[in-house]
């Protein structure tokens, strides 16, 4: 199935430990929020899911299977990291073109997600001169293009205006609607609470919380 599955892993660098032993699982079919504060070790554990690093130890698998052999980026996990770091000369409507192509995905993909997202005004327009909103907006529809079951999203919700937040809480909601895994990291609770049905909060590299939003709200 689609679960993402995160067991005993641990993360170091030199004598940091961004990651202490987390361990969880994501399931489809609902959203499911990754919180906690700065510098807990969220982006870091996205990074080896998608494997874009490497764990110290313990494992990570999408599909049951390690993120680096046999899973197709874009088609089988779509992932939004750094939103703040699309740059470039390329207008919005190459920068996804190029991503398409170089994963045998048609350019009539490409229209279709820069309408999801809401930018199809400004699709000729130069990345470079957009705002994090559109940024993250981009980085959106870049991971929607393979029209994957499971979307990983770190920090979607940084730098978009109030109806911008709006519109995710009502997309995530929807991809999640069409049973795919939905897993989403935030730094504000307040974003997650009508975002997110299941929470994995982490602090210090440690699993401090795995349950329902209700439970969460009942605990605090
Ligand atoms: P979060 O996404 O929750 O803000 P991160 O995963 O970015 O947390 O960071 C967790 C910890 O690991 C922080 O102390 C951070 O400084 C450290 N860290 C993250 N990436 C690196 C890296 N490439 N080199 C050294 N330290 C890192
Ligand atoms: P380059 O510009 O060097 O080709 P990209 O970042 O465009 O680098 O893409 C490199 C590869 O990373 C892509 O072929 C794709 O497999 C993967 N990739 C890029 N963006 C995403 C994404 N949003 N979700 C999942 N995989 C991605």
């Amino acid at each position: 199935s689609d679960d993402i599955e995160v067991r005993e892993l641990i993360k170091r660098y030199g004598t940091t430990t961004a990651v202490a032993d987390l361990s969880f699982t994501v399931r489809p079919g609902r959203v499911t929020g990754f919180l906690g504060p700065n510098g807990a070790g969220k982006s870091t554990t996205m990074r080896i899911i998608l494997g874009l690093d490497r764990a110290t130890s313990g494992s990570a698998t999408v599909g049951g299977r390690p993120f680096t052999d046999a899973i197709q980026p874009l088609r089988q996990v779509g992932a939004l990291l750094d939103a703040a770091a699309v740059h470039g000369g390329r207008t919005a409507y190459l920068h996804l073109l190029a991503l398409a192509r170089s994963n045998d995905i048609g350019r009539r993909r490409v229209g279709e997600v820069l309408d999801t997202v809401g930018l199809t005004d400004v699709a000729g327009k130069r990345v470079k001169g957009f705002s994090l909103g559109m940024r993250q907006r981009l980085g959106i529809a870049a991971a929607l293009l393979g029209d994957p079951p499971v979307l990983m999203l770190d920090e979607p919700v940084n730098g978009l205006d109030p109806e911008g937040i709006h519109w995710i809480r009502g997309f995530l909601r929807s991809l999640a609607a069409e049973g795919r895994t939905v897993f989403v990291s935030s730094h504000l609770m307040s974003e997650m609470q009508d975002t997110a049905d299941h929470v994995i909060v982490v602090g210090q590299g440690r699993l401090v919380a795995d349950t329902t939003m209700a439970g969460l709200i009942h605990a605090s």
